[in-house]
Parts: C-alpha cells; sequence; structure tokens
C-alpha cells in the first residue's frame, strides 16, 4: 500500500503535476484521500523525503522539493522496477507565478467549502443551492428532448449579447416583474457571477469605492478586489440597507455606484420593503449614483411575490440589473443576464467576447425553451411549495435546539437564514470542529471579514433527515466552543 502511494506520488512531481515548492495536503487529509492509515502515508512520505523529492518546512507544510535530488539516487527507489523516478531539476518555481497573478484567491474557507462539497458524507448547512432532487431534472430532459426533435444542435458562437432567442425570452421573464427591457438592453452571462467580474473589470476605475449592505455575498468573492475597487459597507436592519448615513458615505468616499441584494439577501435572507426601495432610489437618484441590483433571488419569494425590483423604478437608466437561472432552475447550465442602457450592455458584452466568445451556445438554446415553453414557471411553482416546507422544517428544529443560544429571522423566500449567535465563536474553529463531526457551514466571516457570531444557514440543500441530525449537533459545537476556557 505504501509503495503504491509513493509511486502515485512520484508520478505527480516526476510528470511536473506537482511543480518544486507545491505544498502537500496534510497528513491526515492524505489519509482520508488514500483511505489508509496514518504509518502507511507516512512510511510512502518518508521514502520521497529520503529521496529528496519532499521537504518538510517549519510551520510551513511538506513541499516538493526546489532541489531535487540527483538522478543517480534514483537506484535508491522503493520501487526497483522502476527507473524515471527522478525528474530533472526545474529551472523555476510556479510558486512565484501563483502568488503573482491579478486575481485574489479565495479567502482559505471558501476554497474548503469549494473542496468539501464533493466529500461524500457531510452535511452541507449552508449551501446555496438547491439539492439535485429539487433541481428539475426530467422537465429539462423533455426540453432537450423537444429541441433535439425540433432543430439542429447550434454549435457556433452566438452574437455578443447572446443568442437573441433567449434574450427575447428574458425580455418577457422580466417584463412580468415590471422591467421594460428590449433584447438590445440584455447581455447574456456565464451566471451573474460573470456579470458582476465584466462590470468590476469593464465599469469601475481602479481605486474606486462601491457601497453595498454589510454583510454582502459580495465579501465572499473577490471580483472587485481583484480589479482594485474597495468597498465600503453598510449596516441592513429587517427592511433592508439602511438609509441614515447612505448619503453621507456616498459623498465622503467619492462612491462609484452602489450594490445591493434587495430581495431575499444573501447572506441574511432580508428581504427590502417597497418603501425602502422607494427610499433608496431618491436618495442615490439626488446624488447621480448608479445601482447595481443584485436579483439573483427575486423569482424565489415563498409567501407573496416580493415588491418590483429597483430596475422597475428606474426611468433614468441608473439601475443595472443581474438576473440569472442558477437559483431556481440549473445553476449548471451557467446562464445569467445583465439588463442595462445599451451602450453599457454593449461595452460589457465588448470584455465578454475578450474573455469567452459568449455562454455556450446549447445553454442558450435550452435556456430559451426552457423559459419560453412555460417550463420555468411551472418549476417555480412546486420549487416554492417545496422550499416553503423545508424553511418552515428548519425554523422548527432551531425552535427546538437554538432557543437560548441564537436568534435568527424568518425569510419570506431565498435560501437563507441568517444565524446570530447570542455570544461569539471563533468561526474558524468552528468550521473546522464542525468538518470533524461531519458539518459543512459557511461561517458568518466569509460574507463580513470582523463577523464573530453569525452562521449562513440553508434549507435549500441538506435533506430534512440530515438537518434533523445536523443542527442538534451544530447547537452542541457551538454549546462547547462558547465554553469560558475554550
Ligand atoms: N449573486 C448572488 C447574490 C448569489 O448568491 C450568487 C450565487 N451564489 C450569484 C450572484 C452568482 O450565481 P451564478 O453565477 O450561478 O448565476
Amino acid at each position: 500500500m505504501h509503495r503504491q502511494i509513493s509511486n502515485y506520488l512520484m508520478d505527480k512531481i516526476s510528470s511536473g503535476a506537482w511543480p518544486p515548492g507545491m505544498r502537500l495536503a496534510p497528513q491526515r487529509e492524505l489519509c482520508r484521500q488514500f483511505g489508509v492509515n496514518r504509518s502507511t502515508v507516512v512510511t510512502a512520505l518518508g521514502q520521497l523525503s529520503a529521496l529528496g523529492l519532499i521537504e518538510g518546512r517549519r510551520g510551513g507544510g511538506t513541499r516538493v522539493a526546489e532541489v531535487q535530488a540527483a538522478a543517480d539516487e534514483a537506484v535508491s527507489s522503493p520501487d526497483p522496477a522502476r527507473t524515471d523516478l527522478l525528474p530533472v531539476p526545474s529551472a523555476g518555481s510556479w510558486n512565484a507565478y501563483v502568488e503573482e497573478g491579478v486575481h485574489y484567491p479565495n479567502l482559505p474557507t471558501v476554497q474548503d467549502i469549494n473542496r468539501l462539497e464533493y466529500e461524500q458524507g457531510l452535511i452541507r448547512l449552508g449551501t446555496g443551492e438547491p439539492a439535485p432532487e429539487l433541481l428539475p431534472g426530467s422537465a429539462m430532459t423533455r426540453v432537450l428532448a423537444e429541441l433535439s426533435r425540433q432543430t439542429l444542435p447550434p454549435l457556433s458562437y452566438e452574437e455578443p449579447l447572446g443568442s437573441p432567442g433567449l434574450r427575447s425570452a428574458v425580455s418577457r421573464e422580466l417584463a412580468k416583474n415590471g422591467i421594460q427591457a428590449d433584447p438590445d438592453s440584455i447581455l447574456i452571462t456565464s451566471g451573474a457571477l460573470q456579470g458582476l467580474q465584466l462590470i468590476a473589470v469593464g465599469l469601475l476605475p481602479r481605486g474606486s469605492t462601491i457601497l453595498l449592505e454589510k454583510p454582502s455575498y459580495l465579501y465572499s468573492i473577490h471580483a472587485f478586489q481583484s480589479a482594485g475597487v474597495k468597498f465600503s459597507g453598510l449596516p441592513m436592519d429587517e427592511q433592508g440597507l439602511q438609509m441614515d448615513g447612505l448619503a453621507r458615505e456616498a459623498r465622503r468616499s467619492k462612491a462609484a455606484m452602489l450594490y445591493s441584494i434587495p430581495s431575499f439577501h444573501n447572506p441574511t435572507g432580508v428581504l427590502m420593503n417597497a418603501k425602502r426601495r422607494q427610499e433608496l432610489m431618491e436618495v442615490t437618484g439626488q446624488l447621480g449614483l448608479p445601482i447595481l441590483e443584485d436579483g439573483a433571488y427575486q423569482e424565489l419569494w415563498l409567501d407573496t411575490p416580493p415588491p418590483p425590483p429597483l430596475k422597475a423604478l428606474d426611468r433614468e437608466g441608473r439601475v443595472l440589473h443581474l438576473g440569472t437561472l442558477s437559483k431556481a432552475a440549473s445553476p449548471g447550465l451557467r446562464i445569467g443576464w445583465i439588463v442595462g442602457p445599451e451602450p453599457v450592455v454593449r461595452r460589457l458584452a465588448d470584455i465578454k467576447m475578450q474573455t469567452d466568445y459568449g455562454a455556450s451556445s446549447l445553454s442558450q438554446l435550452a435556456a430559451a425553451r426552457w423559459l419560453e415553453g412555460g417550463y420555468h414557471e411551472e418549476h417555480l411553482q412546486h420549487l416554492r411549495a417545496r422550499l416553503r416546507k423545508r424553511r418552515d422544517a428548519v425554523l422548527d428544529l432551531l425552535q427546538r435546539h437554538f432557543t437560548g443560544l441564537a436568534a435568527w429571522n424568518v425569510p419570506a423566500g431565498g435560501f437563507y437564514i441568517w444565524l446570530s449567535l447570542d455570544k461569539p465563536v471563533p468561526l474558524r474553529t468552528l468550521f473546522r470542529t464542525a468538518h470533524k463531526a461531519g458539518l459543512l457551514l459557511n461561517t458568518g466571516d466569509l460574507y463580513d471579514r470582523g463577523d464573530n457570531r453569525h452562521l449562513r444557514l440553508s434549507y435549500v440543500y441538506a435533506s430534512p433527515a440530515e438537518l434533523e441530525l445536523g443542527l442538534p449537533l451544530l447547537a452542541g459545537l457551538i454549546r462547547k466552543l462558547q465554553q469560558p476556557g475554550v
């Protein structure tokens, strides 16, 4: 077993897949990956270390050796059948490059989450996408079957703004929410996330500041920060972004734009009421401040439809509006859109053409039929009923296990409950202990760096049975960490 592992690791090193200086996963992670106990991994690593292929660094874990041992040492290979083992010393190290690119890496916890979401057996208490059984697999199969009977698949690039068919379908969807946007004002993107990237690099000068809710989803990705854009976070209450101080802060920071998620905010689940929306439009109107409205969760209302989006109140072309099919229908389809004045969407389309020549033509075709054929509307109705049930079940569990430990909101839509712990806890430690106990968490510090008392709970991923198990377990871990001296 240890020989198989050392051979596997040597292949990685000798092929250059693991370049000099690359850090190896911690031993316990390797044990998990290979499904072996610690002593087997230690023996395998010992062999590589004896060959000078890896080296331990104090406080820096184990890394692939920078200067690798001479080839004649291959004679002492643990597997005499292999003569290819030792690589030629590498001219340079990728490490410096990996650390130099202009785009910031994800936060360590986000990197952990992105990896651990594919680990079997973890209960995912914060995941921001519907569980596979809530996604419309059979309806989408019907759409694809229908399309394959009617048309040849589109295999070419689409127009810079995206396929005309999909833009018309999106235009009709938007009209249902009071947004008048003809297809020339719509740019199809690879998800709303790409919309954010395009706006960050295409519309905002380096060094400019945007205002946003704090906490916010935007803090958990680095699209804007990597483009040199600074954040000024504003407080929220139960009605959404607070208005006091907004104008003052906009002037002080010379804000270039305001980003908001008015409907079912990520991570707090808060719905901005109609009055607040009106006020926000008025105050920003007086300041001449453009708004980026993220409508990712807008159609996912559970009780009653939300007030009209900010874009529906916009008579000056001051609001850019983002939408996506990811939240209700399919995150893997990678279809989203930006609505805005024509010169703005054309500018963003030009950058998109330089980035990826457009979203997948096949995805765009499927999305157009999905919307036009009424499948989306029908799916939403089923989904709302199922999410309502799940939300209520989680609220019930919270009542039973978190009373006296935390407070929470009752979301009227979207995916999330923002759990406010009565006492602070070290969130990174909580994340790690929860992982050991089989729970995957989205901690509040992802959405507000300084936070130490919130968790984003999602009712759309873990199954009802998993939630029954996971939430009391979580309550126990939090209690333990809050004990004095821990
Ligand atoms: N905006 C918000 C508020 C989100 O929560 C997400 C997904 N987490 C996105 C944008 C991006 O989603 P996608 O790119 O899949 O459309």
